[in-house]
């Protein structure tokens, strides 16, 4: 077993070496041994999706129908009744199995990643194509790609409670063990797929992946594909079904009205039939799922991938974005731009990661030994790297861009990475964690027989370590922090990120370092301020937001007036007095002091982690909808508690992704909001449709029953009805989920969460075009009876002017308030090619023969056009009419 071997054994055996496979090799090895993935849990089969098409009341009601016609022998209806059973089952399916692809392409755009080592440089891969023999490098916040067998660690911690239930992170190490009996809480020098790392770092090689690893011989621990009904689809199944009782129990009510008044039975049931079907909103459940997926497709194009589908809907009532800094509102090239070290101040030229540029002393004077070894304590003190791409011509960044600039700064000073390794070897370090705020390596000291430590942080946080500083002169003097407070300050004031550097030397026998050992006694080197350009787009983002309703809130690790200056120029806050709350204000407040606090203060410097959820948790509190943005292990807390969790796609660790339900691909911000505007276009929609529906049936309804009333004879045959719910109209449905978002849609305040989807408006505007459609086919329908026209052709006029009276609907659904003129009609070509089909459809049913048999129709003249279309367009001057009053009275 790899846990009993020592580490050049493990090697020979899986025939690797330190500097990892090659490309080769490693392609080699996918084919022998498969790619590393768990046997996917299955979704619903096929079969399920399709019976399940066949569970809806509608579909309930038209099994009865076509029953009731078999009975009848009346074999037209029954074929009619059947096509549309079976096409609403085969477009059902096909949709629901879209979307379920659509969802699994999309969560396999966010599938976790691995950095290895191959052909001796560190790369990325993704998860899937580690092979054994792979040397897999991990940091706080990864989820363990594969079996490992660990090689190299640096104080690594790793939660293995989803395979062993002990919630005490396990410590790691190399050496080989001799156990007899080994489980996986046992073999500490292992590392597991599936464990997630929670601080320090290390090295493993691949001994196991896929099914072979531990995780693929637990097959329970797999986790199951959760399906996918999100709270919006249980609300409007809930209304459908509550509809549908009123509906049959109007239909019930009808009937026996009827039989009262004396109809015959069969008439009164075939009308009972009608109102049902024509009064249920038949549509919305294909229509509602098609939404969604366009939504998060939409969404997923401008770089937000949606790893829970009901975030959709709570995204569009977001009230608070809280958001990180570094990275995310700024671009995160960070360069140094000045220095200052041994009581002299210095600018440094050049852009970007690029190395060409130099130190410019801001006064004469000769060489300054503080300088230097600030420089090199950067260089040193740091975990990322900078290489040159031979091919691309220039230098790619690896890890930390904060650590990548004091890379760049030191050889801009002239120092030499490789050279500085040979000198300064290697032997502990504390990694950087987000609370701790610094990080520091210890080295063979060439100037004498003991160890140094180079550390590099907060200034704060460092300066609290050190009483003494580097002279020009290389001589240890008292350190004046008034002066360097100073110039962190007008560095800060400019909008640079400033980290402090030190050291501490050791005798050679100490050759560990703990951050107790440093917490005094150290020797101040000087600061770096490196400046990091704010996104172009997020300022536009903000002012976006903040028209929206949004407020946005600046959530930082950084210096406090390093924050308000980057705030100010991004216009979150616009006062320079603004309040800013530091990580050690808020300390020892209170919840309910922050909870006052967290109303009025937008920017939040120098928080931890847990400070972050604190934030997070007052917010909440107010009733606000949060947003929070995050990407360490650390902050996933506060990723759980906010409505919407937001991952950095490129920053983020794999805990953080897979806490958060949203996760930003490109880490900017202004992805963010821009998903939060998708979200609010796709309830916007949902909500035009079920007002589109609705509306429609309630006519249909109303014209029924009052043709019963009236005691006239049956308006629309339920296979009439049938065919413009779910062919001419049907078609509109569809298109209507393809809406782009209307005009203003990002000044509208956030929807209440809770905000029924029908509102009081809708309501309304529902009754108003209702009672028009209704009054008008009745009108239709009473005057062709009375001219002694055949009960068809007033019929085919009845079912015309209903299918008429919704095309034009259509463009009243488009907004609610906004007037129908004023909108483009191309604007979704869907919808527009969706009723140019509508009314070649209705055509071939009124003047061809076939489908004239079928829905019992006879052709109309030129003279009934003339009075179907005017009569339809009624409903268009009346909802302009109720838009038009509506905005006047919205204005006073
Ligand atoms: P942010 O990146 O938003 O500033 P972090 O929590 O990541 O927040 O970092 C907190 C602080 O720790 C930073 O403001 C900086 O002063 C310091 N810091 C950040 N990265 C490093 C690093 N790699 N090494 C040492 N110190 C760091
Ligand atoms: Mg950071």
């Amino acid at each position: 077993m790899f846990y009993q071997k020592g580490i050049d054994d493990t090697f020979k055996e899986l025939r690797t070496g330190s500097s990892g496979l090659s490309t080769e090799e490693a392609k080699r090895r996918l084919e022998e041994y498969g790619p590393n993935v768990l046997e996917k849990a299955e979704g619903p089969s096929p079969v399920q999706v399709f019976i399940h098409q066949f569970a809806d009341p509608l579909i309930y009601i038209l099994i009865i129908a076509a029953f009731i016609t078999i009975v009848l022998q009346d074999w037209v209806d029954t074929g009619v009744i059947l096509t549309v059973i079976t096409l609403n089952a085969i477009i059902g399916f096909s949709q629901e199995i879209k979307a379920e692809q659509a969802v699994r392409a999309l969560r396999s755009l966010a599938a976790p990643k691995a950095v290895v080592i191959r052909n001796g440089r560190v790369e990325e891969v993704d998860g899937e194509e580690l092979v054994p023999g792979d040397i897999v490098l991990l940091t706080s916040g990864t989820r363990v790609p594969a079996d490992l067998r660990l090689i190299e660690i640096i104080r690594l911690e790793v939660d293995e409670s989803a395979m062993t239930g002990e919630s005490i992170p396990a410590r790691k190490m190399t050496a080989p063990l001799s156990l007899e009996s080994s489980s996986v809480g046992d073999m500490k020098n292992m590392a597991f797929m599936g464990t997630l790392v929670v601080s320090g770092r290390g090295q493993g090689i691949v001994t196991a992946t896929g099914a072979k690893t531990q995780l693929g011989s637990i097959s329970r621990e797999v986790a199951r594909v959760r399906s996918a009904v999100t709270p919006l689809q249980a609300k409007l199944d809930h209304m459908g079904r509550r509809i549908g009782i009123a509906v049959i129990g109007v239909s019930g009510i009808a009937v026996v009205l009827g039989i009262f008044m004396g109809e015959k039975l069969v008439d009164m049931v075939l009308t009972g039939i009608a109102l049902a079907v024509g009064a249920i909103p038949e549509g919305l459940p294909v229509v509602v799922t098609i939404t969604l997926a366009i939504g998060v497709k939409r969404m997923a194009d401008k770089n937000a991938i949606l790893r829970r589908l009901h975030a959709v809907e709570t995204l569009g009532s977001t009230t608070v974005i809280a958001s990180d800094k570094t990275g995310t509102m700024t671009k995160n090239e960070m360069t140094v731009v000045r220095i200052f070290a041994g009581g002299r101040l210095y600018s440094v030229t050049g852009t970007g990661f690029s190395p060409d540029g130099e130190i410019v002393p801001g006064s004469p004077g000769g060489r300054n030994m503080a300088l230097e070894m600030c420089l090199r304590a950067g260089l040193m003190a740091n975990e990322s790297g900078l290489e040159f791409d031979e091919k691309k011509k220039t230098y790619v960044p690896r890890g930390d861009p904060t650590e990548v600039s004091l890379i760049v700064s030191a050889i801009k000073g002239g120092f030499r990475e490789g050279e500085e390794r040979v000198k300064y070897v290697d032997v502990d370090e504390i990694p950087f964690e987000s609370e701790r705020m610094y990080m520091a390596t210890l080295h063979s000291d060439p100037d004498g027989k003991g160890h140094i430590a180079f550390i590099k942080g907060a200034p704060d946080r460092i300066l609290g370590m050190c009483d003494r500083e580097l002279g020009q002169d290389g001589m240890e003097a008292g350190l004046d922090k008034g002066r360097v407070a100073a110039e962190n300050d007008s560095m800060g004031s400019e909008g640079l990120r400033i980290l402090a550097m030190a050291y501490k030397k050791f005798p050679a026998d100490v050759t560990g370092i703990e951050p107790s050992m440093l917490e005094s006694g150290s020797v101040f080197l000087g600061i770096q301020g490196m400046y990091d350009p704010p996104r172009e787009e997020v300022h536009e983002a903000i002012q976006q937001a903040k028209r929206s309703g949004i407020r946005v809130v600046m959530v930082t690790g950084d210096h406090k007036v390093t924050a308000l200056s980057i705030a100010r120029k991004l216009d979150i806050v616009d006062d320079e007095n603004a309040a800013v709350l530091t990580g050690q204000d808020l300390e020892p407040m209170t919840d309910e002091e922050l909870y006052e606090q967290v109303g009025r203060v937008s920017v939040f410097s120098r928080v931890s982690p847990i400070h972050k959820l604190r934030i997070v948790q007052q917010l909440i509190k107010r009733g606000e909808i949060v947003a929070v943005t995050g990407d360490g292990v650390n902050d996933t807390p506060a990723l759980k508690a906010a409505h919407i969790g937001v991952a950095m796609g490129k920053s983020g660790t794999d805990a953080a992704k897979e806490t958060a339900e949203m996760v930003i691909t490109d880490d900017n911000f202004a992805s963010i909001f821009a998903a939060v505007k998708e979200g609010r276009v796709v309830f916007a929609n949902i909500r035009k449709v079920v007002l589109f529906l609705l509306s429609s049936g309630l006519g249909q309804v109303i014209f029924i029953l009052a043709t019963l009333v009236m005691r006239l004879p049956l308006p629309l045959l339920p296979s009439q009805i049938i065919w413009m719910n779910l062919v001419t109209n049907g078609l509109q449905d569809v298109a209507m989920s393809f809406e782009p978002a209307e005009k203003g849609i990002e000044y509208q305040k956030p929807r209440p969460r809770n905000e029924p989807i029908i509102s009081r408006l809708m309501m309304e505007r529902l009754v108003v075009i209702g009672i028009v459609l209704a009054a008008g086919s009745l009108a239709l329908f009473v005057w062709e009876l009375g001219q002694g026209s055949s009960i068809e052709k007033a019929r085919t006029e009845a079912l015309t002017v209903m299918v008429f009276y919704q095309l034009f609907n259509v463009f009243n659904a488009r907004s609610e308030t906004r007037s129908a003129f004023r909108m483009n009609p191309l604007a979704n070509p869907f919808l527009f090619f969706s009723i140019v089909a509508s009314i070649i459809a209705q055509f071939a049913v009124i003047y061809w023969a076939p489908l004239q048999y079928i829905f019992r129709t006879t052709p109309l003249g030129l003279k009934d056009w003339l009075l179907i279309l005017p009569v339809a367009f009624t409903v268009i001057i009346v909802v302009e009419i109720d838009k038009a009053v509506r905005r006047i009275m919205a204005k006073k």
